[in-house]
């Protein structure tokens, strides 16, 4: 089958064609960073036009590029969320009205299924169930992944999200939005231990992760003034990185029955902790499975995937779903302490 795929639910607008035979076709995507660097993170209404202004021409350019049209589509996907809302309606109501034009099945798809999939369009032997590391701007989850739509969430953040935890630190260092590659590059130059950082949560029993103490640790770093940037974006990065190693390693004794280790979401682009994960995945006899970069970040091809999986197991949705700014990926969600979703 042929999916189209749009993404809008941050800053990244993007479109894609792909196949359920995991041929990428054609993936287009814009990113907003110039938009929103004057305001160090990104402004939702500033995203949401630039989403309305720029999706039309990304699709219409991965038409072009895939040789096709939208006659030649199966299935649209969609993210309906989670996400800014105003930029999650930009994207859906785009794919509805394609739906509605050409009488073609619409896929709502959730933006962390586009995520959760995603290592299944990088590794085709990559089989049902696995652990997945959801690391992104809004997301630190473990997720024992057992088919398309099933998901046990194992922890997640008590505080801040990986990610945020880059951009707020690269902020507070003055090295630029966004923050994460900012901060990889910077502790490439720099000591991981030079400045003495807490591993919130490290060793304790429940798997959750908390980020927020080792924001406040950097901040405090940084007015001694002691240590240069590079330095503290080395330690910040090296405490990150045993953080989440720990709370993975105490998740596969919950999860003896996956396949693979995996890690996925905008986080999972950082070499460090691939790099720590694919060791600890080689520590417990597992395989590790890890998206290429550009598949890590934000794109259209993960939600078009997702969509093609959804769609093979019949799974399409009406014309009236609502866009959602709230949609945890596992149905047990609330029974999990902390917000974080
Ligand atoms: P979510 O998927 O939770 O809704 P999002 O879509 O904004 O959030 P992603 O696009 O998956 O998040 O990931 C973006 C995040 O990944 C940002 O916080 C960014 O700083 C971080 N990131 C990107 N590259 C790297 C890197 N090389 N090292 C560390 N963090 C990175
Ligand atoms: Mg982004
Ligand atoms: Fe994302």
């Amino acid at each position: 089958a042929l999916i189209l795929g749009l993404e809008s639910s941050c800053d990244e607008t993007a479109a894609a064609l792909i196949t359920s035979d995991r041929d990428v076709l054609s993936h287009k995507l814009a990113g907003q960073e110039a938009a929103h660097a004057p305001y160090g993170g990104v402004v939702p209404e500033i995203a949401a036009r630039a989403h309305v202004e720029i999706l039309g021409p990304l699709i219409e350019a991965a038409f072009a590029e895939s040789g096709k049209t939208l006659a030649d589509v199966d299935a649209i996907a969609a993210t309906a969320g989670p996400g800014l809302i105003g930029g999650v309606m930009v994207g859906l109501v785009t794919a509805k009205a394609l739906a509605l034009a050409s009488a073609k099945p619409l896929v709502a798809v959730n933006h962390l299924e586009g995520h959760a999939l995603s290592p299944r369009l990088a590794d085709a032997s990559l089989e049902f169930p696995y652990l997945l590391l959801l690391v992104s701007g809004g997301h630190c989850q473990l997720l024992l992944v057992e088919g398309v739509g099933r998901y046990r969430r194992l922890a997640t953040t008590i505080d801040d999200a990986a990610g945020e935890a880059f951009d707020k630190t690269a902020k507070l260092l003055g090295l630029g939005f966004p923050g994460g590659p900012a901060v990889e590059r910077a502790a490439a130059k720099g000591d991981p231990q030079s400045v003495k950082l807490p591993r919130p949560l490290l060793g304790s029993r429940e798997p959750h992760f908390s980020f927020a103490g080792l924001k406040s640790a950097v901040l405090r770093a940084r007015d001694a003034g002691t240590h240069s940037a590079q330095d503290i974006a080395a330690s910040f990065q090296q405490a990150v990185v045993d953080c989440l190693t720990d709370r993975t390693r105490g998740a596969l004794e919950q999860a003896a029955e996956a396949t693979a280790l995996v890690v996925a979401g905008g986080v999972a682009a950082n070499q460090a902790v691939r790099g720590n994960l694919e060791a600890l995945a080689a520590e417990a006899g597992l395989r590790f499975v890890a998206p290429p970069l550009w598949l890590c970040t934000d794109n259209a091809a993960m939600i078009g995937w997702a969509g093609a999986e959804r769609y093979a197991a019949g799974l399409t949705d009406p014309l009236d779903i609502a866009a959602r700014a709230r949609w945890p990926l596992d149905a047990n969600a609330e029974k999990v302490r902390g917000a974080g979703v």
